[in-house]
């Protein structure tokens, strides 16, 4: 048989898949629990806006049509509320297809491609496929340093990846920083900020200190791309809808290698009704910053270090190695996520859930790391 390996590019030869958090129904179906807590892929515990539901139940009607390719009607939206212009955006499949679309755009086979060690996964992975380099700068107490970032851009440096807050610490930038780091950068070097967790670290009280509008600096600096995300404060991961926010050239040329209707019609319309559902918005965030203060509360009870965070997951220091604790959670119906992929074995990364979820899985902390 023909080895199909070896017709395989070399970045994709030497890469290894991205590894989601455990489904619930594989852990109740190999571990014999019931009932079992997912708390391992930072979604919403309070689910999507019944708006957003009830606009998807309207649309399934309509799914014998394409969608509308350019999602006019979403773009419009997020336009407004983010106060660019609608060719400034480029819709995705999740905010992963902008993440892909901006490599395969500026990453050549050769070019260097920047992240903060400890960052999110799929950036080392999109920058091998297209046969780059990517460079994993070393991080300052768990979060990006900008100044060894700026030391490390050479004259191959095509594109700097920033997660802000930064999955799966937690840590994230204040703006006075970020934007002194991107006015020093040559123009010619590609700035991505994924604001995933955007939601979370912008709102007012709750939120990250002096936390950046970076969608206002995009006119000031053509070479930044902003990504966020419906998948994480908006409760529809499952949909997958995504966008970025660029100058209108770079969108335009994201346009050219984004695959036709790569957001559904169903996405679209629950994706523009949760735009509206501010109250629901609103909800997610408060519960997540309560919840936030009852996990550091339970971590200090149980004597355990926690990396602060402003997003709607945690990471704790279990003091020993973390695999082990991940298993035993998992027996206990708790799904959690191991991060010593992330140069981290001895952390676990929680999703903040309900306040009942949160008391399940700090008993279930507390059983196993007092064994
Ligand atoms: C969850 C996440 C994303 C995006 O996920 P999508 O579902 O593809 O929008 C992007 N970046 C970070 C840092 C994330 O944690």
């Amino acid at each position: 048989m023909t080895d199909f390996i070896s017709l395989a590019t070399a970045g994709v030869r030497g890469l290894k898949p991205y590894q989601p958090g455990k489904p619930i129904d594989e852990l109740e179906r190999e571990y014999g629990v019931s009932n079992a807590l997912k708390l391992a892929s930072n979604e919403n515990p309070l689910g999507p806006s019944p708006l957003a539901v009830a606009a998807a139940q309207r649309v399934v009607q309509e799914v014998w049509l394409y969608p509308d390719g350019n999602g006019f009607k979403l773009k419009e939206k997020i336009a407004t509320r983010c106060n660019v212009s609608m060719d400034q955006i480029t819709l995705g499949n999740g905010s992963s297809d902008p993440l892909e679309f901006a490599v395969r755009v500026f990453v050549s086979p050769g070019s260097e491609v920047l992240f903060s060690a400890h960052s999110f996964a799929i950036y080392p992975i999109l920058t091998q496929a297209a046969g780059g380099r990517g460079i994993a700068v070393p991080a300052r107490e768990w979060g990006c340093d900008l100044d060894a970032m700026r030391a490390a851009v050479t004259e191959k440096t095509a594109l700097i990846f920033i997660a802000n807050p930064n999955n799966p610490t937690g840590t994230w930038l204040d703006g006075t920083s970020l934007e002194g780091f991107i006015r020093e950068l040559p123009s010619r070097v590609m700035v991505v900020i994924d604001e995933a967790y955007f939601e979370y670290a912008s709102h007012p009280g709750v939120g990250a200190d002096g936390y950046p509008d970076t969608m206002a600096w995009v006119e000031r600096y053509p070479n930044l791309v902003v990504t966020r995300t419906f998948s994480k404060c908006y409760g529809l991961a499952g949909l997958r809808v995504g966008y970025s926010v660029s100058h209108p050239q770079v969108a335009e040329l994201m346009n050219r290698v984004r695959p036709p209707f790569n957001v559904n019609s169903i996405a679209l319309a629950a994706a523009e009704a949760a735009l509206d559902d501010d109250a629901h918005r609103r909800r997610s965030v408060e519960m997540n910053a309560e919840g936030l203060q009852q996990l550091m509360m339970g971590f200090e009870r149980l004597g355990l270090e926690y990396i602060p965070s402003v997003g709607n997951f945690i990471c704790v220091d279990v003091g020993r190695e973390a695999a082990p604790v991940y298993e035993a959670l998992l027996y206990e119906g708790v799904i959690v996520r191991p991060v010593a992929n992330y140069g981290m074995p001895h952390h676990l990364r929680i999703t903040i859930g309900t306040s009942e979820h949160n008391d399940m899985m700090l008993n279930a902390l507390q059983k196993v790391v007092t064994r």
